[in-house]
């Protein structure tokens, strides 16, 4: 039985009224809480458009069609993430390349990209992973002088700057998910934003199966989706991202607590945060030092649990993901440090009702453990 839950959503009486009183109105969809939703997200990216799809995986297919990736076409990505940053582009009939991450902030090593880029790239998928931007200097360097799309899957990244910019406007077009583990939730949904206005339009229409602002209902331009956001998920977005602030404050709390528990522990480290980015915790993540092995995690992750507290492993590496193997070839030593960090990582209780004294008791547990 667990006590101490890994994640839970932040919801209040603000987004239990906001969400009941759309259900008092006629309009559950396509309504003012659909535009009121993507206004706010872009005002907060600082973008020109948001555009709400049904899921940040959505956003990420739409993404792929809108910047013309298809059949045959590579696309970079890293292998430490979620499967939607690769899945997108075996939805278009293209391959995610993948290239390793860097062993301190377990982002894709932007080094590594000029190496993977052929004839074929057409754009670099980079993530935020854990809340932590990428290194969008190299990368954007890099894309400018290749010719490459720069798309930010900033899912687990909303209110994370690098030098001062809001991740999700650093590139091309960048994608929020709404899943309930995220900073915020709309149950389920996806934003994605940009400055493109051609990349807006091209996925409010897919998004909407395929119709335009100009057409009627049953006018269908181009090949679209279903990919909506209904206004009572909207109205939760709308509600959670008025109080994004306090929000985030509190994740940054709790990781704060977690940073100086852990502190000087030679067998636990922690991800290093690069020193020109401001960090959108999305989870508290640990990886166990070398010496240590994927048996040994495992062993600790039952410890946990069977002491009540929540925790996971966190990634699995996507090169190694079964479909992946047999479709790609990719083969274990691919991906060293990717493979290296993901068979050793924590993912520990995070959430906004843990209690300092909480934190320094899951820390000790795991201590004890070890
Ligand atoms: C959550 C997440 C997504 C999108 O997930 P959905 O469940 O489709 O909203 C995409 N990429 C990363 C890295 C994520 O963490």
């Amino acid at each position: 039985m667990v006590d101490i839950p890994l994640a839970r959503p932040d919801i209040t009486e603000t987004e239990i009224e906001a969400v009941t009183a759309v259900l008092r109105t006629p309009n559950l969809a396509l309504g003012p809480k659909l535009g009121e939703f993507e206004a706010g997200m872009a005002s907060y990216c600082g973008t020109r458009f948001g555009v709400a799809v049904s899921s940040g995986t959505a956003g990420l297919h739409l993404l792929m069609l809108a910047m013309g990736v298809g059949e045959g076409d590579e696309v970079i990505t890293t292998p430490f993430s979620f499967v939607a940053s690769a899945n997108c582009a075996m939805y278009v009939g293209a391959k995610p390349v993948f290239v390793d991450i860097d062993p301190e902030t377990w982002n894709i090593d932007a080094g590594r990209i000029e190496a993977a880029i052929t004839e074929r790239t057409k754009a670099i998928i980079a993530v935020d992973v854990f809340g932590q931007p990428a290194d969008y200097g190299a990368i954007l360097d890099v894309a400018r002088r290749r010719g490459l799309r720069v798309i930010e899957d900033s899912c687990e990244a909303l209110g994370a700057r690098y030098r001062g910019q809001p991740s999700g406007s650093i590139g091309d077009a960048g994608v929020f998910g709404f899943y309930p583990n995220k900073q915020i939730t709309t149950g389920e949904g996806g934003m994605l934003v940009t400055d493109d206005v051609e990349v807006a339009n091209l996925c409010r229409s897919m998004r909407n199966q395929g119709r335009d602002g100009l057409g009627g209902w049953l006018d269908h331009p181009r090949l679209g989706f279903n990919y909506r956001l209904s206004d009572i998920n909207c109205a939760l977005g709308v509600a959670q991202l008025s109080r994004i602030e306090t929000i985030l404050a509190t994740r940054s709390r709790v990781a704060s607590w977690y940073l100086d528990a852990l502190e000087g522990d030679d067998r636990i480290v922690t991800q290093r945060i690069a020193p020109d980015v401001a960090m959108s915790w999305f989870v508290f993540v640990v990886r166990l030092a070398d010496r240590y092995s994927e048996v040994d995690r495992d062993r600790v992750l039952r410890g946990l649990r069977d002491r009540g507290i929540g925790c996971s492993n966190y990634f699995v590496p996507i090169h190694l993901q079964e479909y992946m193997v047999e479709r790609l070839g990719y083969g274990e030593g691919a991906f060293p440090v990717c493979e290296r960090t993901a068979n050793r990582t924590i993912a520990l209780p995070f959430q906004k009702d843990l209690t300092r004294e909480t934190v320094v008791e899951v820390c000790s547990a795991l201590r004890s453990i070890l």
